[in-house]
């Protein structure tokens, strides 16, 4: 008989009894009325949904993790209140590459003759034309590929603004049209959206008052004369380059003492030269204070330190500012909690505090590029499938500008691995020394290599030159893998190649670069 209560009370159930002893009667009716997974499951087998999962935006974020969950065998549904791709497609990556990559293009041309090509007579550019035949046409065939995508996975795309109306309900709104979809779980991908700047002078304005957006930079209807552009990060150093490099007097505003400046801070101040060269007029540490119409545009108050200047344009580019897309949505009213740049995810597993309800990409206000919301949407369509925990790997986020030249980023920059306490060594190279970038008259920029010294790993990859967005992911593995210099040094690079830059910043860490004079 004491052998059977010992062994009663070492079982969950007495376990249980001894716990609820320390309980309150409410609590323990509360706790009572919650389901056991077993009674959860089968009265959600018995309800009726329309999709395994909803997925909420089509931008990078929700069309990979549509399509994943679909490849894992749920039934899927994306709703899209615009169009499919998102802004990555539509106004952000894919228009302003094809901008950049007209612009480049152009200057190529121009050059032409630095090969000895001749070209007669004056080279000229059509910007409507680059606009409608090359940035538009891309834009629709990718646009249109994600649709085939979605029928082929047989993705069902619900067109309109979703809306929670209870935790399994969303009303789709579709031009005043409403439609009602239950389902089981949920991603939201709703993304983001630009801002207007709080900037004295600049309230109540828009595009045709000449303060453009990236969404108006990316549909702009001309090349003006001159521009102000605010923002020294990716976006405001692409659009630089490309209305300068189209014939624009660009000033770019950059409040930090560098261009770039989440990046290494070689990249920025290098980049800053070279735009410097190009015609931009690059001022960093500088902020708009203020800015007064004018006739043909603003007449803006750049402060400078304790130097003020005036600075007049036909048109104010915001290169900065996007907030997530979390507005009539009803987030809040179902449980998801938001934080201030938006939806709060309880772990990189990228689940909300909602346990049927994942959410991915810029929407999070976390790291906001195309390539981590569509790795979080496929991590995220794994766990709400398939019932794991897969969390995100943050360690080897690559980081690409796409000016010319360009810049990327890998890993920790020398300042973020000194403060992390690493006895830090760095290496370095130039492409001008590379008969690939003689060759291709492709000599600026540089590599730099950021390594433990004691152990050798490599900690960050940092790059401005030619093809370095390209040329980033041997590093984004090898950190990913936790390579060492010693390893990195060992892999035969091809030559002639860009890449060549990457093996001799390694042998420059290890102490035998061959090329250093
Ligand atoms: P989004 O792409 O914003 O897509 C969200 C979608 O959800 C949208 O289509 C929206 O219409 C829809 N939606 C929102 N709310 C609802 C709702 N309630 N109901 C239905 N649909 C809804 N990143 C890079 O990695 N590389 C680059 O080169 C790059 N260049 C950029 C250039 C510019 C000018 C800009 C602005 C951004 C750039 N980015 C770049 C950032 C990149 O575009 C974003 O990080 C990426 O688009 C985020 O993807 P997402 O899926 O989270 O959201």
């Amino acid at each position: 008989m004491a052998n059977d209560q010992a062994t009663s009370d070492a079982s969950p159930s007495g376990l249980a009894t001894v716990a609820a002893e320390a309980l309150s009667p409410s609590l323990i009716a509360e706790i009572s009325r919650i389901p056991t997974p077993e009674e959860s499951t089968e009265s959600m087998a018995q309800e009726q949904f329309d999709a395994d999962l909803i997925v909420i935006g089509s931008g990078p974020g929700g069309y990979h993790a549509a399509i994943r969950a679909a490849q894992l065998g749920a039934s899927v549904i994306c709703v899209e209140r615009e169009y499919l791709g998102g802004t990555c497609l539509n106004w952000g990556c894919i228009p302003s590459k094809a901008m950049i990559a007209a612009t480049e293009r152009l200057h190529h041309v121009k050059h032409a003759g630095d090969f000895g090509v001749v070209i007669e007579g004056e080279i000229k550019f059509d910007f409507p034309k680059m606009m409608a035949k090359h940035k538009e046409k891309v834009v629709l065939a990718e646009r249109g590929g994600i649709g085939m995508l979605f029928k082929k996975n047989k993705i069902r795309h619900v067109e309109g603004f979703a809306k929670f109306t209870d935790p399994h309900t969303i009303s789709v709104d579709k031009d005043g049209n409403k439609q009602s979809l239950r389902g089981k779980k949920f991603v939201l991908a709703m993304g983001s959206s630009v801002i207007r700047l709080n900037i004295p002078g600049l309230e109540n304005t828009g595009r045709e008052d000449g303060v453009w957006t990236s969404d108006d930079a990316v549909t702009a209807p001309f090349v003006p004369e001159k521009m102000l552009v605010l923002g020294g990060g990716a976006v405001g150093c692409e659009f630089s380059f490309v209305f300068n490099g189209l014939g624009s007097e660009v000033h770019l505003l950059e409040m930090m003492p560098n261009l770039l400046p989440v990046m290494d801070t070689d990249l920025g101040t290098e980049l800053g030269k070279l735009l410097t060269r190009q015609g931009v007029k690059v001022k960093t540490g500088a902020s708009l204070e203020r800015a007064e119409r004018t006739a043909n545009g603003w007449k803006c108050t750049v402060k400078r330190g304790t130097e003020t200047e005036e600075i007049e344009v036909n048109v104010i580019l915001l290169g900065v500012g996007r907030k997530a897309a979390t507005e009539g949505v009803g987030l809040e009213e179902i449980g998801v909690k938001l934080h201030r740049r938006g939806v709060e995810i309880a772990d990189d597993t990228m689940i909300t505090h909602v346990p049927h309800i994942w959410a991915i990409g810029d929407v999070t206000g976390r790291i906001q590029l195309a390539h981590t919301a569509m790795h979080e949407g496929i991590v995220a369509a794994h766990n709400a499938v398939q019932g794991t925990q897969k969390r995100i790997n943050f360690k080897a986020v690559p980081n690409a500008v796409y000016t010319s030249p360009e810049v990327a980023s890998v890993g920790l920059t020398e300042g973020e691995a000194k403060e992390k306490g690493y006895d830090v060594v760095v290496g370095r190279s130039k492409f001008m020394i590379f008969g690939k970038a003689m060759a291709t008259k492709e000599t600026d920029g540089f590599v730099k290599v950021v390594a433990d010294r004691k152990y050798g790993e490599l900690l960050g990859v940092h790059m401005l030159g030619a093809h370095v967005t390209d040329m980033i992911h041997e590093a984004v593995v090898a950190i990913n893998l936790e390579a060492t210099l010693e390893s990195l040094a060992d892999s035969i690079h091809a030559h002639p190649t860009m890449s060549e830059a990457v093996l001799e910043a390694v042998e420059d860490a290890l102490g035998h670069a061959i090329h250093k004079l």
